[in-house]
């Protein structure tokens, strides 16, 4: 029996059987019911959160052969077809891949023909703001005048670019993103059925890495049950998703708690050593300080969806923190985040996020507040604390301590928490990524500046940079990597690739074992071998070798000569 992927053997077909977005299934469910269908709809919201799936289903409940209603029989030739994706009466176009082909006007334009198989032509249009302007007339025309056999599901990720004729003539629903407890309940599901057995944290690692999107979700499963071996554990998911433990985000947050700078840094090295993406974990950092800002300011509350795990420490350390402190951190790790491309390097722009928690602790005895920076007016007898010794100095206060700072001047006022906006707004002055020979970038170089590590990383450095297409990066791997070049991780790439270029960029990954020898990879590999055989030859050239081999018939092992890393 050969392997389906997930998401697609799992892909709902009846509306029952959607994971979220009721109130679309409700609209239509009722619609459908009642026999009053709108003939345009427009979806708003972003990738893998089930549009394709609707646009099936309600393609289905239209023509099923047994009748119209919101729930089709999936038996018959219709909802068969619907099924396998060759149903002549559903028409699917992307926009995004599409733009400027002639034949999606044309396509467009048969709508006022009747349908050739059900009752219904259901159009599904995504990425419906990027249809090229002919295809985009021809659109607007039947919307004005639709024809009674035509339904129109139009979606998009950026409903700003349509213009208010299209949007006053469809029916609109916003679709959300999964929650990680939608997308977790799911995958238990799935992995249930499919007799796969799973740690939680696993589930848990993978929900969070899937950003909202099922699709996305079901196919990292895919990914880590090929990684694990058919077994899903939660280290084998995180060393694949270059996440950290949870535990591991705690211990910062205790360092911080603490105030404790050495605490601090050793926690960073701790966390460095697992080679994360660093992005990630400070997306994780703000996960949880949104958590223990809800233990402190939310009488009662308790943090659902069976992650029992680390709410004890998290309890303790809101007793521990200050709320503004938790609202400051939260700012800090998310503005760190965003900055993280702009950094010298990830590891860098992590550990200095982390610092500026510490530095801009408000009211904090002993680190610098703005107001002791600023230059001030009146001279000031005692000298200026020195800001890295501040940062670095274990401190023992208790909060109580900390609440009131002793020997601050009683006039001076409260710092706020607003205190980190200077540092985050000062512009980042970077040069731009050097181009190689033929005038793209150099792809190293753009490895290193968008921080790409673990899964990406490891696909980035088996790739080499073939040519530019548009806003399209054309990259070339070898097809055993093929496997990695899969979302979101792509996705992901190539927003933090657009970060450093400053503009929107994709990414397409092609198979070419030639091109692929040029990977910052297989140079590495190159420059290894050249440095292991140099070492060889020096060892063997050296006198006192040649002489203990001489005199008692000494051998080298090859294998045991390493090169000094450079
Ligand atoms: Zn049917």
């Amino acid at each position: 029996m050969s392997y389906q992927v997930l998401a697609r053997k799992w892909r709902p077909r009846k509306f029952a059987e959607l994971v979220g977005q009721e109130h679309v299934v409700r609209a239509l469910t009722n619609a459908l019911d009642s026999g009053r269908m709108h003939h345009a709809y427009l979806f708003t919201g972003t990738r893998g959160v089930g549009k394709t799936t609707i646009a099936r289903i309600f393609a289905k409940s239209l023509n099923c052969e047994r009748g119209e209603s919101a729930d089709p029989c999936g038996e018959c030739a219709v909802c068969t077809a619907v099924d396998a994706g060759r149903f002549v009466d559903l028409l699917e176009i992307d926009a995004a891949s599409n733009t400027g082909v002639d034949d999606v006007r044309e396509v467009i334009e048969n709508a006022q023909y009747a349908p050739a198989r059900g009752r219904f032509k259901v159009y599904l249009v995504d990425e419906v703001h990027m249809l090229s302007k002919p295809a985009f007339n021809a659109l607007l025309k039947t919307l004005e005048e639709p024809p009674p056999h035509v339904k129109f599901l139009l979606a998009t990720t950026d409903p700003q670019k349509l213009p208010v004729t299209v949007l006053s003539r469809c029916l609109k629903f916003n679709l959300k993103r999964l929650l990680p407890e939608q997308i977790a309940g799911q995958m238990r599901h799935i992995l249930g059925a499919e007799n796969i057995p799973y740690e939680d944290g696993a589930i848990g690692e993978l929900a969070r890495g899937a950003d909202g999107s099922l699709r996305d979700g079901l196919s990292l499963l895919d990914q880590a049950i090929a990684y694990g071996g058919g077994t899903l554990r939660a280290d084998d998911v995180r060393a694949m998703l270059g996440s950290v433990a949870r535990g591991q985000v705690l211990g910062l947050l205790d360092a911080l708690a603490a105030g404790d700078g050495a605490q601090l840094l050793a926690e960073c090295e701790r966390i460095a050593s697992f080679s994360p993406d660093f992005g990630g974990v400070l997306d994780d950092l703000a996960a949880t300080l949104h958590r223990l800002q809800l233990i402190q300011l939310v009488t009662g509350y308790r943090h659902e969806g069976g992650e029992a795990d680390g709410d004890d420490a998290l309890g303790t350390l809101a007793e521990r923190m200050a709320p503004e402190d938790v609202q400051l951190y939260y700012q800090i790790a998310t503005t760190g985040r965003r900055d993280l491309a702009m950094a010298p390097d990830a590891r860098i722009g992590f550990e200095m996020a982390m610092l500026r928690m510490l530095a801009f602790r408000p009211g904090e005895a002993g680190a610098p507040t703005p107001a002791e920076r600023a230059p001030r007016p009146v001279p000031a007898p005692r000298p200026a604390p020195a800001a890295p010794v501040a940062l670095v100095t274990p401190r023992n206060e208790s909060p109580a301590v900390r609440a009131a700072p002793s020997h601050a001047p009683p006039a001076q006022p409260a710092p706020t928490p607003a205190a980190p906006a200077p540092a985050a707004a000062a512009p980042s002055v970077q040069a731009p990524v050097p181009a190689d020979a033929r005038g793209l970038p150099h792809w190293e170089s753009l490895i290193e500046r968008a921080g790409l590590r673990g899964g990406m990383g490891q696909l980035a450095q088996n790739a080499a940079l073939r040519e530019r297409d548009g806003n399209t990066l054309v990259l070339v791997v070898q097809s055993m990597y093929m496997g990695l070049a899969v979302e979101p991780m792509v996705s992901q790439m190539a927003d933090r690739i657009g970060d450093v270029l400053g503009e929107r960029i994709k990414l397409r990954f092609v198979v070419d074992g030639q091109g692929a020898a040029q990977t910052p990879a297989a140079r590495a590999a190159t420059v290894r071998e050249a440095a292991q055989s140099a070492a060889e030859q020096a060892i063997e050239d050296d006198p006192l070798v040649q002489s203990l081999k001489r005199e008692f018939g000494a051998r080298v092992v090859p294998q045991s000569i390493k090169p000094f890393e450079s």
